[in-house]
């Protein structure tokens, strides 16, 4: 039996314990370090989170470590069954764990239901596919001599640490927890420090679907903890999402012991409208593309293309759908964008916005957050007009409500645009023209390209970027190898 301790269901404010190891939560020896969680539609203080300590870092590397042997000699098929059962507990809990999204960190309903989901989509896929002998089986080698045979199988990595950011809490847990169980790696998941409720919810899911005690810990903190988590010994893979800046960090921790590494990082990624586009398709996708989760996506499209022809027609509908834009707390009717997640992420994107008009940008228009009440951290989205190739505001991440808009004349001209970035996570193209589609998929760099279509995600796609942008692949086949050695044997035939 474990011994989770539940958050309060009476609304009041919850204390969240330093860690939870081997099926037991840990508490720090000194409450006065806890740190305070926000409510970021309202402001309110609605909880608060132990640090974990040094020590209780280390029992929760050492809990994993000590579970990986049976977790990873435990058949794949039965593991599958765990993960799917996680996904039924997830979906049964769907209301709890919305609701929860919505609190901290001011989701609207159909965002966070949406996150519930992906969690859901997430735990059922890798189920699935570990009842799939092909993604386990050995598999033999055709080899051009006859007398060895060749074999070629795949092992749990060993222990993963799994460090996640605030924006999607729930979802990029379940994109980095799943795979890692399904390929038999034990785990140690530091929330992030902004939104850990919903991980302690999804650690008592996990621990209440018979995952054995050890094979999932949790240590709560920032930086200073997930820096110390990286480094410990006993951990043989990182898996972080996260910034740019942080995960340089990360790699120069893991290249000390050549712990394996996934980074998903930042983005900087471009919506294409050619002339021959669906002007309010575009539009939509544009808006979604931009605000959805208050722009705080890696995945934003905050530089917009759109080809001469059809420039003026395209400001004009999306000036009137971003005025449209409802900002508002996840209780307000009809809301489409909920806050920032804190005070410092607002003040941040604030400043940028302020560097990028002192260096020239000039702001087209901005929608608006009248019904936005109370001392939440929202923000009205921003939309800057042909910026300079160099200003701030299209070089680099916002992480917010803040989208530019270039013209363009050629598809070559486009390309060469949305390719000058450093980042290379996404990008979404919108013409009707199927030699253009093959164009841009072609030439454009990023992981995922989207053809007419919403950023659609699905967990058998893989997920990542190039360049700045990270290293690997999350979700498919390629997210259960992430947590796989790759291995061969080759025998004396005989
Ligand atoms: P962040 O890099 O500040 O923090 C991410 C996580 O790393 C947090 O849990 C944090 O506590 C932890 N951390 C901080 N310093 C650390 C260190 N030295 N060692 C180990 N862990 C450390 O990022 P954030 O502000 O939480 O999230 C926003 C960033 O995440 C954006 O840049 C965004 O693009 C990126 N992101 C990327 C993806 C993707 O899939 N590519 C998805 C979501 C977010």
């Amino acid at each position: 039996m474990t011994t989770v301790t539940p958050l309060r269901r009476d609304g009041g404010p919850f204390v969240l314990p330093a860690a939870f190891v081997a099926g037991a939560t840990m508490h720090a020896d000194d409450a006065r370090h806890a740190t305070a969680i926000h409510n970021a539609s309202t402001g309110e203080t609605i909880g608060w989170q132990e640090p974990a300590s040094a020590a209780q870092i280390d029992a929760a590397v050492r809990a994993a470590h000590d579970a990986l042997g049976a977790w990873r000699a435990t058949p794949p098929a039965a593991r599958g069954k765990l993960l799917r059962k996680i996904a039924e507990l997830i979906e049964a809990d769907r209301a709890r764990l919305a609701a929860m999204q919505m609190q901290v960190s001011g989701k609207p309903p159909f965002e966070a239901d949406l996150d519930v989901s992906d969690a859901v989509a997430t735990f059922t896929y890798y189920g699935d596919l570990c009842a799939e002998t092909g993604a386990f089986a050995p598999e033999t080698i055709a080899l051009p001599d006859e007398t060895v045979t060749g074999e070629r199988y795949y092992e749990a990595v060993g222990v993963a640490a799994l460090i996640v950011p605030w924006n999607f809490p729930m979802v990029t847990t379940a994109w980095k927890l799943a795979p890692a169980l399904a390929a038999g790696c034990t785990v140690v998941l530091k929330p992030s420090e902004l939104t850990s409720p919903v991980e302690h919810l999804l650690a008592q899911i996990v621990s209440e679907a018979g995952v054995p005690d050890g094979v999932v810990n949790l240590v709560n903190g920032g930086g200073e903890v997930g820096a110390q988590l990286t480094a410990h010994p006993l951990v043989d893979k990182i898996s972080f999402t996260g910034s740019t800046a942080v995960g340089r960090k990360v790699m120069q921790t893991a290249a000390l012991d050549m712990k394996r590494v996934t980074l998903e990082l930042g983005g900087k990624s471009a919506l294409i409208v050619r002339a021959d586009a669906d002007i309010d398709h575009a539009v939509s996708l544009a808006v979604s593309g931009a605000f959805a989760n208050a722009g705080q996506m890696c995945s934003a499209t905050a530089r917009i293309l759109v080809q001469d022809d059809v420039y003026r027609k395209f400001m004009a509908a999306f000036e009137t759908a971003v005025r449209a834009v409802n900002v508002g707390a996840p209780g307000v009717e009809q809301v489409s964008m909920g806050p920032l997640i804190s005070q410092a992420q607002r003040a941040r994107v604030q400043a940028l916005v302020e560097q990028g008009v002192a260096a020239g940008a000039q702001i087209a228009f901005s929608g608006n957050a009248d019904r936005a009440r109370g001392a939440g951290f929202f923000m009205a989205p921003v939309v800057v007009a042909e910026p300079d190739a160099d200003n701030v505001l299209w070089t680099d991440e916002v992480f917010g409500p803040v989208a530019c808009v270039k013209s363009f004349r050629t598809d070559d001209e486009a390309i060469a645009l949305a390719n000058a970035t450093r980042y290379g996570l996404v990008a979404t193209v919108v013409t009707q023209d199927a030699g253009a589609q093959r164009r841009y998929k072609a030439e454009l760099r990023a992981g995922l390209v989207w053809i007419n279509t919403p950023q659609l995600i699905f967990p058998q796609v893989c997920w990542g970027g190039m360049g700045l942008s990270g290293i690997g692949r999350e979700l498919g086949l390629a997210g259960l190898r992430s947590y796989q050695e790759l291995r061969h044997t080759v025998a004396a035939a005989g």
